[in-house]
């Protein structure tokens, strides 16, 4: 197969002219990918979102050929998928204020050209999910929020709002579904391309904690920074040793991998109510 491009944790290739994507065991943390894998972590998440996939067929078709048809080196982390012609707008959903978003409210009161109430604070529910679509930034740039008329004059009125719907209805069905089994998807980024025939494709990877914010619905408590379901672990003992956020990150010790690969089975097990 031929790489056509490497990301922080997963390899896209070419083969017989479609997309072959394939995720590894890699884990980033504050956005840098730490030299220990995490076990599992990259047939975990193929698996849940797989498993999403064939729940949305409903709201919208999705890219996936076969998870079986793959290099046998690759066996149950890659996913052969048809090549479309990719949207060039990150199709993001929040139901709740983090990241970026929270920052955005807090800078202008609005997300995306979205007007907010005042009075949100980091980790709030939002009154409803609202679409907030970003460019899809070129390599070492970072993604920038655009409006619903930035995207009806990029791509045309009627791509525009069926991006949207779309991207509401899927978030809407993952974060009912997850939020009755103890876990908040506080935000998720969707990715669409076009088939030759013109059709609408959801693509990528979707409703995975790498594509989303997953906070145990337990420990959530708006007003601070939220626990994420999967990387918490990491990131506090990351904290502890006074690494500085910056590459080169360090090992993870044992201990922390396991705590971390047992907390990835979790939300897989939890969400789809399916034994790993
Ligand atoms: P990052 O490491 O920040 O995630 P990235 O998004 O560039 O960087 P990946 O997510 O690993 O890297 O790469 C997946 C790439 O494959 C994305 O550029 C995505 O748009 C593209 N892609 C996903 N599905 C398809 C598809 N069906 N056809 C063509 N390209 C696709
Ligand atoms: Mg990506």
């Amino acid at each position: 197969m031929k790489l056509l491009h490497s990301g922080k944790v997963r390899e896209v290739y070419e083969d017989r002219g479609d997309i072959v994507l394939v995720a590894s065991d890699r884990i980033s943390v504050y956005d840098v990918v730490l030299p220990t894998p995490i076990p599992d972590k990259g047939k975990v998440l193929t698996r849940l979102s797989l498993w999403w996939f064939e729940r949305l067929g409903d709201i919208v078709p999705n890219h996936v050929i076969s998870a079986t048809d793959v290099p046998p080196e690759f066996a149950g982390r890659a996913v052969r998928c048809r090549r479309l012609d990719m949207v060039p707008v990150e199709c993001i959903a929040r139901g709740y204020l983090a990241g970026l978003g929270l920052r955005e409210y807090q800078a202008s009161g609005a997300v995306s050209g979205i007007g907010l109430p005042p009075g949100l604070v980091e980790g709030s529910r939002l009154p409803e999910p609202i679409f907030t679509p970003t460019t899809k930034a070129p390599l070492g740039q970072h993604d920038e929020f655009i409006t619903i008329d930035d995207v009806t004059a990029g791509q045309g009125e009627e791509t525009a709002a069926e991006l949207r719907r779309i991207t509401l209805e899927v978030y809407r069905r993952g974060a009912d579904l997850a939020a009755s089994r103890g876990v908040i998807i506080a935000d998720t980024k969707l990715e669409f391309g076009r088939a030759p025939d013109g059709t609408l494709v959801l693509a990528d990877e979707v409703l995975t904690s790498d594509s989303s914010r997953f906070w145990p619905a337990d420990e959530w408590e708006p007003g601070r920074p939220q626990h994420a379901f999967d990387k918490q672990f990491v990131r506090d003992w990351a904290a502890g040793t006074g690494w500085d956020k910056k590459e080169p990150g360090p090992e993870i010790p044992a201990d922390v991998v396991e705590a971390t690969r047992a907390r990835y089975i979790e939300a897989y097990e939890r969400i789809t109510g399916e034994t790993w």
